[in-house]
This record gives structure tokens, sequence and C-alpha cells, in this order.
């Protein structure tokens, strides 16, 4: 069975069960959903006021603010009667009737939603759905056989939801659940759900000091990378680099604004419009850029090109800024400036598939590397909205799924779902919780080489148009950034921790005053001793920092407890405490995060030991 016909199903029964309880409701929308399913519902009930200093909370899917009619209990009870439905057992039985008789039906049972999505269906026919003796629903289907088929659900949550997501139209309140074959699947689910609240990126991230994405002062969906931010950055961003370099592709920096015009050429003036950012130079209109494939485009244009210079691969760390609407800005997620690391590929069109064999490796190794074991891939082809010849789309989608199939990868259609401007394939990264993010895309594009006048000089010496493939790897940076703390709670892996070691040296340098054997005082310092202990804590800093090891030494004046917690609050990977002992014998007393103490080693091997897993996780050392 397939899941999403089991929550699909589990929708109507939540609905049959607020109608019972609530027969004065009217009935929205009730679709399955990427984890669950829900249903929209319009209480008309005063809603539930907000109690001093307590925020309202955002929806899920359409950012828009939630007053619920329906409280926690109220979530209780309607779990508890959609029980008492499932164990009656009660059959899915689909009738046909005519839009007339449909809207009758539904005008009569004052469910205006539904009469309003009769209007709507194209068909002579529509369907419904009944259950039981007192619930239907106008419904295309398929159902589950009967409602004791389910076995495991839970509602999760509430929230407002615009009908048919207009924000002049009535707010609706939403309920979302979801539902598994087994109670198991459900549990774990349940548990990763948990999980997931505590792990949260913009929790997380402000907390360890990663980021802040300050709302008042500078704008919203505007991030700040603090200190360890940017370094985490700086690392992700070298390992780009160098990979990019090594596989062919060459470095290129384009403008942040350019003139208006360019835009009109590529068709995002017309296309993209509502997203896009604008600003007047010298009495002309600019754009900030939206996206970085017009100034890739002029570099390609700048010269002849040759068949034999094909393919030419640009890749650029490229900062691009969108108007997302404010309410769907979240934490990493949606932001209105980010960073990508976005490649195009001018090539023949006989290069394509191989291109995009390449770099569909590409997007494998680099997910490996960064920890990334499982993804999801979907190819989405023309929309409605289109530029550029049919032929040439049903080119690029053979290319890209030809390469697919070569790779032996399995894959979902979204039909209709591809950039304006070609087809795509999407590769969307699994995390540590089972939850997708979207990363990589390859998107094929046979109208901007058009539209910009792109030529090669062939064999013969004709002029012919190139093909384009727009690419990037993880995405938004800023995005991905979000996966990653997710996905690892923030415990980075020891090649992507921004502090790598933090030596501890145990006397601090404003210890108690000992006293010496013949009653006077020892001054700290004085003796040689602290001296000596921060000069061995020094020593063995710069020894780690000469082979490229990130390293803090904690000198504070704490004690050496404190300062061993605080250095696991931070989740940095290992500690090397030193103390007299260490400083004579040349060792180092070693704490690895999760393990604890590993025991003294000499310094040597030390360094060898944290080489060598750099090189084991990552691969890779600066
Ligand atoms: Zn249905
Ligand atoms: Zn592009």
């Amino acid at each position: 069975m397939e899941l999403s016909v089991l929550r699909h199903s589990c929708s109507h029964v939540l609905a049959s069960a607020v109608k019972e309880l609530w027969p004065e409701v009217k009935l929205g929308i009730g679709p399955s959903i990427e984890d669950g399913f829900y249903y929209d519902f319009d209480k008309k009930e005063p809603f539930t006021p907000l109690e001093p200093g307590r925020q309202r909370r955002p929806s899920g899917a359409c950012g828009t603010l939630a007053l619920t009619g329906f409280t926690d209990e109220d979530l209780a009870k309607i779990e508890e009667k959609m029980r008492e439905i499932i164990k009656k057992d009660e059959p899915f039985i689909r009738e046909e009737l005519s839009k007339k008789q449909a809207t009758d039906l539904f005008k009569k049972l004052k469910e205006d939603y539904k009469v309003e999505l009769i209007q709507e269906i194209p068909d002579e026919k529509v369907s419904i759905y009944k259950t039981g003796d007192a619930f239907l629903d106008l419904c295309r289907g398929p159902h589950i056989n009967s409602t004791g088929e389910i076995k495991a659900f839970k509602l999760l949550s509430v929230a407002g939801a615009y009908w048919h997501g207009i924000e002049t139209n009535p707010m609706l309140q939403r309920i979302y659940g979801t539902c598994f074959e087994t109670q198991k699947e459900l549990d774990e689910y349940l548990k990763n759900l948990e999980e997931a609240k505590k792990r949260d990126h913009r929790k997380l991230g402000p907390a360890l000091e990663f980021f802040d994405i300050y709302h008042e002062e500078a704008g919203a969906g505007l991030v700040f990378y603090h200190p360890k931010g940017a370094l985490l950055r700086k690392i992700i961003e070298d390992y780009e680099k160098q990979e990019h370099l090594k596989r062919g592709y060459q470095m290129v920096i384009t403008p942040h604004i350019m003139d208006a015009s360019l835009w009109k050429t590529s068709g995002h003036y017309d296309y993209y419009k509502e997203n896009m950012y604008t600003l007047k130079i010298d009495e002309k209109d600019y754009v900030l850029k939206p996206m970085n494939c017009p100034g890739h485009i002029l570099i390609y244009k700048s010269k002849t090109r040759s068949y034999k210079d094909l393919p030419i691969r640009y890749f650029e760390l490229g900062t691009v800024y969108r108007h997302e609407k404010a309410g769907v800005l979240h934490g990493l997620l949606r932001v209105r400036g980010f960073t990508q690391d976005d490649a195009h590929i001018f090539c023949l069109p006989g290069q394509l598939r191989q291109e995009i064999k390449s770099i569909i490796d590409f997007v494998f190794d680099t997910m490996k590397v960064f920890g990334f074991n499982e993804v999801g891939i979907e190819l989405s082809t023309r929309p409605e909205k289109y530029i550029g010849l049919e032929s040439d789309w049903q080119l690029a989608t053979e290319a890209l799924e030809g390469a697919l199939k070569e790779k032996n990868l399995k894959y979902d259609i979204n039909v209709g779902e591809g950039a304006f401007y070609g087809p795509k394939i999407d590769i969307k990264l699994k995390d540590a919780l089972k939850r997708s993010w979207q990363c990589a895309t390859i998107q094929c594009d046979f109208a901007l080489p058009k539209r910009f006048n792109l030529s090669y000089v062939d064999s013969e010496g004709k002029e012919k148009q190139p093909v384009m493939l727009h690419r990037v790897l993880l995405g938004s940076l800023e995005r991905f950034i979000g996966a990653l703390l997710e996905h690892y709670n923030a415990e980075l892996p020891l090649w992507l921790a921004p502090t790598q070691v933090l030596v501890i040296p145990i006397n601090p340098v404003r210890a108690k005053v000992p006293q010496a054997p013949d009653g006077r005082l020892w001054r700290p310092g004085s003796n040689g001793v602290k001296d000596s202990l921060l000069g061995y804590a020094a020593k063995i800093k710069k020894a780690l920092e000469d082979n490229f090891i990130r390293v803090d030494c904690d000198n504070r004046n704490e004690t050496l407890d404190k300062r061993i917690r605080n250095a696991e609050l931070n989740k940095i990977p290992y500690l090397a405490v030193v103390g007299e002992r260490e400083a004579k014998s040349g060792n180092v007393s070693v704490r690895k995060k999760g393990k604890g103490d590993i025991g003294t080693m000499p310094l040597d091997d030390f360094v060898k030991q944290i080489k060598q897993e750099i090189k084991e996780k990552g691969g890779w050392l600066l």
C-alpha cells in the first residue's frame, strides 16, 4: 500500500471525527504531505486569545500566524474519536455524481468550501467517498479499503492557513497529523521529531555562536556569521574550491549588481521579477543578482570559442539575493541573501550526458565526504510557463533521465515542476533524523544560450550554439550549514569542527597560592612552574598549528572541571590536558568528545592520530 494513500485516508478519518464532535465545522481540504497529512477546518468559534507574553506559533506550511480554534485537549478528543472510527472498520465507498448533484449535495450539507472546489474541477463527473453512515467527502481517491487498515497515527499540531493560501481569504485551522503502517515506525518518527526540536539550527546556531539572524536591526532573512560559523564556511568553501579545480572547473567571480537590460535578455526580468531587488544607478535600472548565470554567460561571450574549448565549466561561490515573502523566511533554510556553490557548464549537445553523469558523481562524492549517505532524487519536467522550443525540452529531459538510468539511480518524476528555462534533477539529502534537505540541482538549459546568442565554432568553421547546464552541489551554503548542524547536532566531524583541539593547562594562571614546605608563599610564576606549564601548552599549540590543526588554548582562571565542561558544551572534538607530569615527559593527556579520557600519549603520536582521523573522516587536510 502506498503510504500517501494510507495517510490521506487517515485525513478523512480526522475530518469525520471533527464533524462528529463539531457538526457545524466546515471542511477545507485534506491531502497527504511529505511526512503525514493535514486537514483544514473552518471552526467558527472564538479563537483562543493569546496569553500575555505567549508567542503566536507560526504554521508549518504557509507561514501564517495561527490563532487556533483547536486546543491540545481538542486534539486528544479528536484522536479518541478517530480510534473509535478505526475500530468500527468502516469501508471507504466511492460514488460518482454529476457536478450538479454534487453541488446540491454539498450545499445541503453547508460545505461552502467543497461547493467552491467542485466548480474548479474541469471534469463533468466528480467522485465522493463515504465512510460510515454520516461522513462523506469530495475526493478523487484512491483510498484504503476500510478504516481498520489504519494501525498507527498521531495528530501533531494546529496552525492557521488561509483558504487556497491567499491572504484575503478566510483563515482556516489546519490540523497536522501523521500515520505509519506500524506503531514501531510511528514511534521512531515521533522520537526523531522530538530530537529535531532539540537540534533546531535556529537554536544551535546562536547558542554555539555560529551565526545569528537579526530581524529588527538589519532586516529579516539576512545571515550574520560569527567567527565560528565563518570559519566553518571557510572550511567548506576551501574544500569546494579545491575539488572543483581538481575536476576541471575554472573559478570566476561576477558582480553583485548588473544592468536590468541583462536580466531582460535572460528572461528573469519577465519571469522572475517578483523575486528580484532593483535599484537605480545613474538613472538606470540595476538588479541585485538573484542568480549567477548571466554573469557567467558574459564571460563565455567575451571571446570566440572553438568546439575544442568545450566543455567550459565556470564555478563561483556566488552570493545572490532573492525577495522571499516575510512569512516564508525560516532560519538558514529560507533567507533573502545566500551563497550558492554555483557552476555553469557550456558544452556540445553530444557532451551533455557525460557532463551530467560527472556532476552526479561529484554530488555523491561530496555528500559522502560531509557524512550524508542517503539521498532522494527527483526529475522535474516542463512547467506551464516556459521559454524555448519543445524539441529542446525533450532533448534536455532525455539527457537528464538517461544519465540517471545509466547510473542505475532510483528517482521520482515531478511532472511540470521544472524551471521556466529547462528540466532539472534535484538531489535531496537525508539527515540523521531521516528528514530531506534540498541540496544539489542539475538543470539543463537550451533557452539562455539562445537568448544570449552564445556560439562556438565547429570543426567545419560554422557557428553553432552550445548547450548550458546550471548546477549546484550543496546548493545554498546557508541551508547546507543548517543541515550540517542538525545532522550532527552541532558535533561536527573533526575535519569540519572550527576548533579541533583545545589545550588546557592544569594549573590556571591564578591558582590558589600554594605554600612551600617552609611556610613561605609560593607566588605563581615566581618559581617558574606556571610559566613552564604555559610554555608547554604553547608548544603543543604551535606543534598542532604547524600541522594545520585548528587549536585553541584555554588559559582562563577556572577550574579544570569547568573548562572541560565548557569545551564539551562547545562540542570540541579533542582536549589536550597538560600538567607538570605531561610537561616533564613531553606527553599530552587526551580527552575525546563522547569517549572521555583516552589516555596519555607522546605529542607526536597525538598529532599523527588527529591527522589520521581527519584523513579518514573527511579525506582532507588544509
Ligand atoms: Zn480522499
Ligand atoms: Zn544558473
